[in-house]
């Protein structure tokens, strides 16, 4: 069982002010309430409060991890060059991996996640399809040199991960070790009380739930999802794709003949359609990009942006690029600025859904300073190719049901991953199978940003007042507070002593000297869900209970309080 723990003797030093260097509640929440401290640009010392509340997200972790029948082990940070070499990782990491020599001269990393040396683990010691399938996870330190190691913990440099890999014989296999872990995430992330959307990574095309976001939405997140508030549907912003038959056809028999005006000094969208008096939504911009060195347009309304990476997906494996001045060069059917799908006899057209047959655009009109309206798809040009190419926006419709979907920031708390058998190839990880001959095994991979989980939380739970964690992760279940003299202060020890037998987690304001206001500041920065003050009328032995959150707070009978805080 704990101790009681007093503020008296914790090393804690609170600060009113924000770092000025923060700008993530987190990062300042957990700097102010003496969480954290800074060593150097992405690198923390965790102080005791911080340590205890990474050391509960930590047991949550493992204790699901553990229930699903994986086993932890704990693999040095410090690795030899040559794995890495042999996957090929060692180069593709770039400036993220940190890398160094020893005294020899020998070339070591420091470990930014840890697929190869799990494999030659596995390729070490287990021989038959008897000894699989096999889950290992560790909880451990992982070192990567980030570009912007910005907002505190969220993006460390030396950051905690639980990264866990599984091995199975067969794919059907591997979709059950999948499965295990994504339902130990969910009962994770929802024991700590982190609020969470299940999103795939890469868009449908490239095959679904063979990878998995865990996202935690949050305002100082650097990724962008949506969601839809009807079905329930979440999804990156760039793996929403939208079937390409949704282009619904528009009468266009009321539509005049295509007529060319004279618009000078409308090199943007917004100026042409305020020249006009159009709505952008009016307009068609036509991006040109040039596929496998052949100049494609890409056609979408002039409010919308195209998102290069889906059109990326949709093309692969053909390589995308942007054309450049060069490209124009010898194209007198191409002129810059103005271009209009009507005059694009030799070149591919791909459009948005919106472009849909038989509606009527203002857009380029293939002559300098020139545009043309009531230019009418199907009848002014063909599309070839129907595509979802545009960035999503609030408000888009769902893919899955249509409704208006949302859009929002969020942290990336955990990945889940289907890799197969590329590392299980690169180190020849075979396990003799059920006849006798070798089997190539299988794998997934599966990460938990343990410290980055710790600032998830800080910034969804947060108030105006300082962290407010939820009691899972809590660094205490109480905060006794005493308030005032030297009687109040061995009532408070009193009651901290009582709840702790109970088997609650206390820790105890009893510093002298400190008025109760700054208590009361400080014991709202730290954060513990319940605040129970021994003040005014300690001697009759009333004390108050304050819910941290709610700021609901009442009066009553310590032995009533202590009643309730253990119920
Ligand atoms: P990100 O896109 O945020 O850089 P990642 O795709 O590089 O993340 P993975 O390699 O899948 O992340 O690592 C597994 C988990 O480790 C992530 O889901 C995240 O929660 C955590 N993580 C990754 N990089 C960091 C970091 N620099 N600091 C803290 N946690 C991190
Ligand atoms: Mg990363």
């Amino acid at each position: 069982m704990s101790q009681v723990q007093r503020m008296s003797r914790l090393m804690v030093k609170t600060l009113r002010d924000d770092p000025a260097d923060a700008e993530t509640i987190s990062h300042k929440l957990l700097v102010r309430a003496g969480y954290v401290r800074r060593n150097a640009a992405g690198v923390w010392t965790w102080l005791p409060l911080g340590k205890k509340v990474l050391d509960n997200v930590s047991a949550v972790v493992r204790e699901e991890m553990d229930a699903i029948g994986a086993q932890e082990v704990l693999l040095p940070a410090l690795l030899p060059r040559e794995p890495y070499e042999a996957s090929g990782r060692w180069e593709e990491y770039g400036e993220l991996l940190f890398r160094l020599k020893d005294r020899k001269g020998a070339d070591y990393l420091l470990g930014p996640t840890h697929e190869e040396i799990f494999t030659q683990t596995v390729k070490d010691q287990c021989v038959s399809y008897k000894d699989l399938p096999v889950m290992l996870y560790q909880i451990q330190t992982k070192y990567r040199d980030e570009a912007r190691p910005r907002s505190g913990v969220l993006r460390g440099r030396e950051f905690q991960m639980k990264d866990s890999y599984s091995f199975d014989i067969t794919d059907e296999g591997l979709a059950e070790s999948y499965a295990l872990h994504r339902a130990a995430y969910q009962r994770i992330f929802t024991r700590l009380g982190l609020d969470h959307r299940i999103v795939s990574a890469v868009s449908g095309a490239m095959g679904g739930s063979a990878s998995e976001e865990f996202l935690a939405p949050a305002a100082a997140g650097e990724d962008t999802f949506v969601d839809c508030p009807a079905c329930g549907y979440a999804a990156n912003t760039e793996a929403v794709t939208f079937p390409a038959d949704r282009a619904e056809p528009a009468d266009a028999s009321s539509v005049g003949p295509m007529e060319e005006l004279d618009t000078p000094d409308t090199p943007t969208i917004e100026s042409l359609a305020r020249q006009l008096d159009v709505p952008a939504s009016a307009t068609l911009k036509n991006l040109l990009v040039k596929v496998d060195g052949e100049i494609v347009a890409v056609g979408v309304p002039g409010d919308r942006e195209v998102d290069l990476g889906k059109l990326g997906e949709h093309l692969a494996p053909a390589v995308v690029e942007l054309v450049t001045a060069e490209d124009f060069a010898g194209r007198p059917d191409l002129v810059r600025g103005y271009v209009g799908p009507q005059g694009l006899a030799k070149v591919r057209y791909i459009a948005d859904p919106r472009v849909a047959p038989g509606t009527a655009w203002v857009t380029g009109a293939n002559k300098p300073d020139t545009h043309a309206r009531d230019v009418v798809c199907g009848r002014d040009f063909e599309v070839d190719d129907y595509l979802d190419v545009v960035v999503v926006e609030e408000g888009d419709p769902c893919p899955s049901c249509g409704a208006g979907l949302r859009l929002g920031r969020a942290i990336e708390i955990g990945h889940i991953f289907q890799l197969g058998r590329k590392y299980a190839d690169t180190f020849q990880l075979d396990v003799l199978g059920p006849q006798g001959k070798p089997v190539r095994v299988t794998m997934g991979s599966y990460g938990i940003g343990v410290s980055r989980a710790v600032a998830a939380l800080a910034e969804q739970t947060a108030d105006a007042k300082g962290l407010c964690w939820p009691a899972e992760v809590a660094p205490a279940d109480v905060h006794v507070v005493a308030a005032g003299k030297a009687a109040q202060i061995e009532l408070a020890l009193d009651a901290a002593e009582r709840l702790r037998a109970a088997g609650l987690r206390v820790l105890v304001d009893d510093r002298a000297g400190v008025s109760p206001g700054v208590k009361f500041t400080d014991a709202e920065l730290i954060g513990v869900p319940r605040i129970l003050i021994v003040g005014r009328r300690a001697a009759e032995g009333v004390v108050e209970l304050k819910d941290r959150r709610s700021g609901e707070s009442e009066e009553l009978p310590l032995t009533d309080a202590v009643a309730k805080l253990t119920a």
